[in-house]
C-alpha cells in the first residue's frame, strides 16, 4: 500500500528499530512507547486490521503469535508478564490502517485497558 506507514517501513522508506524480522514477519520499536518495552508485531503483508484477516492467513497470524513468543522471551519479559493489544477500527483509536499488535512489557499495568 503506497500510502501506509507500515508498509513503508517494511521497505525501509522510514527508518525503523527493528527487534525481529523475516519473510513475513516485522517487530519494531514503538516511536511513541507507552511502556519501557513497547514492540510492534506487523506482518509484512498488508492486511488493514483483524476484520480483513482470513482463512488463507491462519499460517500468518500464527507465525505472528510465535513471533511475541521468541520475543517475550529474548526480552525476558516471559516471567513477569506482558500485554498484547490489537485495535480495530475508529471506536478502539486504530491510527495506522496495517494490522498490529502491541507487545507491552517492563511495568506493572493496570487491571483494564479500558479507560
Ligand atoms: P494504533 O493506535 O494504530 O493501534 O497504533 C499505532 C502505533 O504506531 C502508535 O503506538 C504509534 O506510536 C506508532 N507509530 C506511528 N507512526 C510510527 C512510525 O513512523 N514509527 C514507529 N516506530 N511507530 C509509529
Ligand atoms: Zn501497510
Amino acid at each position: 500500500m503506497d500510502d501506509c506507514i507500515f508498509c513503508k517501513i517494511i521497505q525501509g522508506k522510514i527508518p525503523s528499530e527493528k527487534v525481529y524480522e523475516d519473510n513475513e514477519v516485522l517487530a519494531f520499536k514503538d516511536i511513541q512507547p507507552a511502556a519501557p518495552i513497547h514492540i510492534l508485531v506487523i506482518p509484512k503483508k498488508h492486511i488493514e486490521n483483524i476484520l480483513e484477516v482470513s482463512p488463507k492467513d491462519s499460517d500468518l497470524i500464527v507465525k505472528i503469535f510465535q513471533t511475541i513468543n521468541k520475543l517475550a522471551k529474548d526480552l525476558g519479559v516471559e516471567k513477569d508478564g506482558f500485554r498484547i493489544i490489537t485495535n480495530c477500527g475508529r471506536d478502539s483509536g486504530q491510527e495506522v490502517m496495517h494490522l498490529h499488535f502491541h507487545l507491552l512489557a517492563g511495568k506493572k499495568m493496570g487491571p483494564k485497558i479500558v479507560s
